[in-house]
């Protein structure tokens, strides 16, 4: 299949997204080189980014999809460029916990890795002027995003999605931390898996040794954020396959 970009109709921090000609139902998504942490405060970038995170997302909605998870995914080209499904994109971060970290480890003090177990499922509204705000279930409610049942089934998607990942991971010696995903609405109404899930939107560590192997090399200025980042892609592609 050939597919063809049309108009660039938003570029974010990470992607720009075009149309895709004569398809309305598809977006041609181009994964950039830059690097943003902090809300946009913090900028940077690295030659190979798009194309590793490109790669990463490709595989892991590949794998979910295997495992029965709707998601955008429909091919990849280029270096950097992912065909998704088109979605009606519901405004929230959903993020999954399995060690505290990052946010949460701040907000109640945790030592850093601290076991959550159930993990946990939050909601943040994606609002870049009002910093991403946590959400409770009667936040999202309230502001009509979703209703009780779907929040619930959201939840249950999210939790069955962390179940897949931890796994997908733990066959490469790493360990996922936390991760954040977008869902959008499907033409027929249905949830689907949105966005990236790639060393930007998780925390992945080295099973051995602990080393941080994502954004937050970039967040806290741990070492070369690219040598992170093709670790990953390097062991995922090693056995999920190098093709795309
Ligand atoms: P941000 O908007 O946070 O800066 P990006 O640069 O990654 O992030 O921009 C990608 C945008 O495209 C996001 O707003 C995301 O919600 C949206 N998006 C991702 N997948 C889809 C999809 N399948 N359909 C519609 N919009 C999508
Ligand atoms: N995350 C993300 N985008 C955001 C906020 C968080 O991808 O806008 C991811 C982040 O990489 C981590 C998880 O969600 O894997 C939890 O992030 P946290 O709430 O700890 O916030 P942060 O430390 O990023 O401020």
């Amino acid at each position: 299949m050939t597919y063809l970009p049309g108009d660039l109709i938003y570029e974010g921090k990470a992607k720009k997204i075009f149309t895709v000609q004569n398809r309305a139902d598809l977006l041609w998504q181009e994964f950039k080189n830059s690097l943003t942490a902090f809300n946009g405060v913090k900028k940077g970038e690295f030659d190979i980014k798009g194309q590793l995170n490109r790669d990463i997302s490709a595989i892991i909605f590949r794998y979910l999809k295997n495992h029965g998870i709707r998601c955008h995914y429909v091919d990849a080209l280029d270096s950097n460029i992912m065909i998704t499904q088109k979605l009606k994109m519901i405004p929230l971060e959903v993020v999954v916990r399995n060690k505290a970290a990052g946010s949460l480890k701040k907000k109640f003090d945790m030592p850093e890795g601290f076991d959550i177990n159930p993990p946990l499922v939050e909601f943040y509204f994606k609002k870049d002027e009002l910093n991403d705000p946590f959400m409770s279930d009667d936040h999202v409610v309230m502001l009509r995003l979703l209703t009780y049942e779907q929040i619930q089934k959201l939840k249950t998607t999210s939790l069955e999605v962390n179940k897949f990942l931890k796994k997908f991971f733990e066959t490469v010696d790493i360990t996922l931390v936390d991760f954040k995903v977008e869902f959008g609405l499907s033409e027929a109404g249905e949830f689907v898996l949105g966005d990236e899930i790639s060393p930007d939107s998780c925390r992945l560590w080295d099973k051995a040794t602990g080393e941080k192997l994502d954004k937050d090399r970039f967040r806290l200025d741990l070492g070369d954020v690219k040598t992170g980042y093709n670790e990953v892609s390097n062991r995922i592609k090693k056995v999920y396959g190098e093709k795309l």
